[in-house]
């Protein structure tokens, strides 16, 4: 008897470690050292970029330009060999269809100068050629409407964005990347939304009441049938790009012109001290129904008998602002998605389960695209219903920091996972991609999935370029690091071979009762119109 159970006690301390071992993560390091060699040696990165960049152009939601996007997606799909390859559906769109097809404007008086600008989307056309006088509205409260009230008719408008502060040289780079010292500090930092990008709460009580004032100022200017108005938007002569809240159907809106604030504050400058300003303003824009929101979408289908309807999904968001080309904003995550299924598709890989690339629309207005996945498949965000997908739902990666090289990834609060991305992080150690952090970030698409409870994640990303390439004409080919769009395919596809091929679906986070009016979120994390 005694030899037995001695037997049995050596026999367990064989057995358990290798129970232990049989629970932590089986990476395939045969199969990242292929990825690693396809990408480096057969990389269809410049051709990705060209292809939605440069040929394609810019992607506003529901505009021509993002029908194009769309198309060349799907062509390009096909062209690589994925499957299932569709654009569907995403869900309604109230804005509608936006072409801008002509903006000019120039100074003319005092002297001539022509001005680098860009219309607000969804605004309304000049009349031709507009030549007026340049006024300056000041409206801080509803009472100074009056002030203006039948002297605006014709005339070209400014209004001083109640925000903007003073200029002030900027001495930060335009371009970095984290120090060793800045990715410990955000490894460590474990307050909820003190993410780099996007975790700062809004306060939504201010916003909504200059939203209000801005709606009143609108309707006066409306009413008053002024030629055009000026938002004082951009610096270094860069002028942003941004959208009016126009509903499908409503009065086309007064035509209004982004300037930036170099061009906006001689303008002012030269009104405080009385010298009368003119300018000559030509915008044709032509409003169109297009009321739905589109995805795109193509997968290698999964293979194993049990898991092959499990879905791993990579994406980011194919719509982009018109100024530029949206090459950062988001062409760049579209790109290292699609790549990275290339890569697995040209490894001839046979995952257990299904990888899937979405390319969403309608980020910029308020993750519609993403939003809509989530609620025709995954869980009804009234109800809290959860769809047939809920099941078969295994995790999210994405990406919309920009060209920025991979420096690690976001928990979302999910410790569960943090073991897991441990391990799969450790090949990509020696390209400076090993950080781990607790925190959330938002902004973007992820949230809708982790909004909706799933495992959604994006990855922390060097800042390239990100203040005036993000949301400005100068999202262009230029503002993009080929080489860390090259790193971020690599990660990304071993991302996704590793959790298509793991004998778990990566751990949820757990339940959490919410108490009655806490302001849980839905999927989505932020209301509509954000
Ligand atoms: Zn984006």
């Amino acid at each position: 008897m005694k030899i037995r159970k001695i037997t049995i006690s050596i026999l367990l301390l064989l057995v358990v470690p290798f129970w232990l071992y049989s629970q932590s993560e089986n990476v395939d390091l045969g199969m990242i050292y292929k990825i690693k060699q396809e990408e480096q040696r057969n990389s269809k990165i410049d051709d990705l970029t060209f292809g939605l960049v440069d040929f394609t152009g810019p992607r506003l939601t529901a505009s021509t330009g993002f029908s194009h996007g769309c198309d060349w997606a799907k062509k390009k799909m096909e062209e690589l060999g994925f499957q299932n390859i569709r654009i569907e559906e995403a869900g309604d769109f109230t804005r509608g269809g936006w072409d801008n097809l002509k903006t000019y404007a120039a100074l003319t008086a005092p002297y001539y100068a022509n001005f680098a600008c860009n219309p607000v989307a969804w605004t309304g056309s000049t009349n031709g050629l507009v030549k007026a006088d340049v006024v300056l509205v000041d409206v801080r409260t509803e009472a100074d409407l009056d002030k203006y009230k039948g002297k605006l008719a014709g005339k070209i408008i400014m209004i001083p964005a109640t925000t903007t502060t003073p200029y002030e040289i900027n001495y930060e780079p335009l371009a970095s990347r984290y120090t060793d010292d800045q990715l410990k500090d955000l490894a460590k930092e474990t307050t909820p939304g003190a993410g780099r990008r996007g975790g700062q709460p809004m306060d939504f009580t201010a916003m909504m009441a200059q939203r209000q004032l801005r709606t009143k100022i609108n309707e006066m200017l409306k009413g008053e049938g002024v030629a055009c108005i000026l938002n004082n938007s951009g610096t270094y002569n860069i002028p942003r790009s941004n959208g009016a809240n126009y509903k499908a159907g409503d009065k086309e809106p007064t035509p209004e012109l982004n300037i930036p604030m170099e061009d906006f504050g001689r303008i002012q400058r030269l009104l405080a001290k009385n010298v009368p300003v003119q300018m000559e303003i030509e915008i044709t824009n032509k409003f169109f129904d297009s009321p739905k929101v589109y995805n795109v979408y193509g997968e290698i289908p999964g293979t194993d008998k049990l898991l092959k309807n499990e879905v791993v999904l990579l994406g980011a968001h194919i719509d982009s602002w018109h100024g530029g080309t949206g090459a950062a904003d988001n062409a760049s995550g579209c790109i290292v998605m699609m790549e990275a299924l290339r890569i697995l598709k040209s490894l001839d890989v046979a995952p257990k389960r299904t990888i899937r690339v979405a390319l969403w629309g309608g980020e910029e207005q308020g993750l519609y695209g993403s939003r809509g996945y989530v609620s025709k498949y995954l869980v009804d965000p009234q109800t809290r219903q959860h769809k047939p997908d809920w099941d078969k739902f295994d995790c999210y990666f994405n990406m919309d920091n920009g060209s920025g090289r991979y420096r690690g990834i976001y928990l979302q609060q999910n410790e569960l996972v943090r073991p897991i991305f441990e391990e799969w992080l450790k090949p990509f150690a020696d390209m400076g991609c090993s950080t781990i952090t607790i925190r959330n970030t938002g902004g973007t698409d992820h949230q809708s999935i982790d909004g909706a409870g799933l495992p959604g994640f994006q990855f922390i990303q060097d800042e390239i370029e990100y203040d005036r390439g993000y949301h400005t004409v100068m999202d262009t080919y230029e503002r993009l690091v080929m080489s860390d769009l090259r790193v971020n395919a690599m990660v990304t596809a071993s991302f996704a071979y590793n959790a298509a091929m793991r004998t778990e679906k990566l751990p949820r986070k757990p339940e959490v009762k919410m108490p009655e009016g806490s302001g849980q979120r839905g999927p989505g994390g932020m209301p509509p119109g954000m």
